[in-house]
């Protein structure tokens, strides 16, 4: 019989990135008891693994690994979730080049193995799966929408759209209660340091505390949609609450290019990006996607979610947060009110080269 009185329990495999410590929050929020699963390295040595998690105390930890079937059925056993948020993976496109059948295994193997455990031990209990924007890849068409065709062009882009096809089986065959989220790029002050918005944000600092000179960027006239992931853990959240399970793009519709938003992270403490980011060729990708714009009009009008920090207010926050970190906000200017105009000459040197 159904406990009005108990809390309900949710599940987050990954939930030492960005994405899980931020769904935590939200979590907790709604007062949720939250359960986690983590490698046991991360058990082992928490403040190295697990800095996000600031509320360490009020969330159970599990230790499992996305390569074992066991261990991850073992803790759907015990933790009779109700929902179960995946955001475990391999995540960083340019490692997946280098090191693809890791990528691959892990990310694909990781999703069976989960949604295989849930079937057989607790198929009423709703699944989200963290798809990406990488899975249009080349896509036919900006932007994209769920009905896009997908036309991955990384590893780690194939290996989530086997991770979503994985999801729709489940849900089609099994009537699992199963979505994904195509979600689009999305930063925040605690994006790990190799993904190109923090790169640039802890190089802007780094500069102003006087401890690097320059930032070293491979292709800046690269478009993201950018947006934050406080708010896209919201919009998995929504989709789980819905009586039928779907898919859903969460984007906010506005590309930038890296080179603007270099600009603008420079801009921040009154400083001109051209006299410190440097485009490396060597780090340039082997392929790169068209073009990544979202159209999330489908969240907006079944689960009432939409964006609400703009592409100036995400870039000041990370600033601002890695400022802060190394005691120089005293550098931080007021918002610009625009994103700086961006040299026109330098585009097309870059794009000839
Ligand atoms: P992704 O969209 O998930 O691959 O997120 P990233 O932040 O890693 O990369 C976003 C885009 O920035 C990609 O198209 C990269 O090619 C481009 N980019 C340009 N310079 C860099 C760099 O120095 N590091 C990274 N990570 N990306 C860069």
């Amino acid at each position: 019989m159904h406990n009005f009185m108990a809390r309900r329990k949710a599940l987050i495999s990954g939930i030492s990135g960005q994405d899980g410590s931020y769904l935590l929050e939200l979590l907790l929020a709604k007062d949720y008891e939250v359960h986690g699963i983590v490698r046991r390295v991360a058990l082992e040595d928490p403040e190295h693994h697990l800095s996000r998690i600031v509320d360490r105390e009020r969330v159970q930890l599990h230790p499992a690994s996305l390569e074992s079937y066991a261990s991850l059925h073992h803790v759907a056993e015990r933790v009779q979730p109700e929902e179960w948020y995946h955001l475990a993976a391999q995540s960083f496109v340019s490692y997946s080049f280098d090191d693809e059948s890791s990528t691959l295994n892990t990310n694909m193997n990781g999703t069976h193995y989960i949604l295989s455990a849930l079937k057989n031990s607790v198929p009423s209990c709703r699944f989200y799966f963290a798809g990406s924007s990488e899975m249009f890849g080349n896509a036919d068409e900006v932007p994209q929408t769920e009905s896009t065709r997908f036309h991955p062009r990384s590893t780690y882009g194939i290996s989530k759209v086997a991770g979503f096809e994985l999801t729709r089986n489940y849900r089609e065959a099994y009537g699992l209660h199963a979505s994904s989220g195509i979600l689009y790029n999305h930063e925040s002050p605690r994006r790990g340091f190799v993904f190109v918005t923090r790169k640039i944000t802890s190089g802007v600092a780094r500069i102003v505390a006087g401890l690097q000179k320059e930032v070293r960027l491979g292709n800046l006239d690269v478009q993201r949609d950018w947006g934050h992931s406080r708010e896209y853990v919201e919009a998995m959240w929504l989709m789980l609450q819905q009586p039928e399970p779907d898919d859903y793009v969460i984007a906010t519709g506005e590309t930038h290019s890296v080179r603007e938003f270099a600009a603008m992270a420079f801009a921040c403490v009154g400083l001109d990006y051209r006299d410190y980011v440097k485009s490396d060729p060597v780090l340039f990708r082997p392929t790169e996607v068209n073009p990544l714009r979202g159209d999330a009009s489908k969240a907006r009008e079944r689960l009432g979610w939409q964006p609400r920090t703009g592409f100036r207010q995400l870039v000041r926050e990370m600033v601002e947060a890695d400022c802060r970190a190394l005691g120089v906000q005293g550098w931080l200017r007021d918002l610009p009110v625009a994103i700086p105009e961006v040299d026109e000459s330098a585009r097309l040197r870059g794009a000839a080269r």
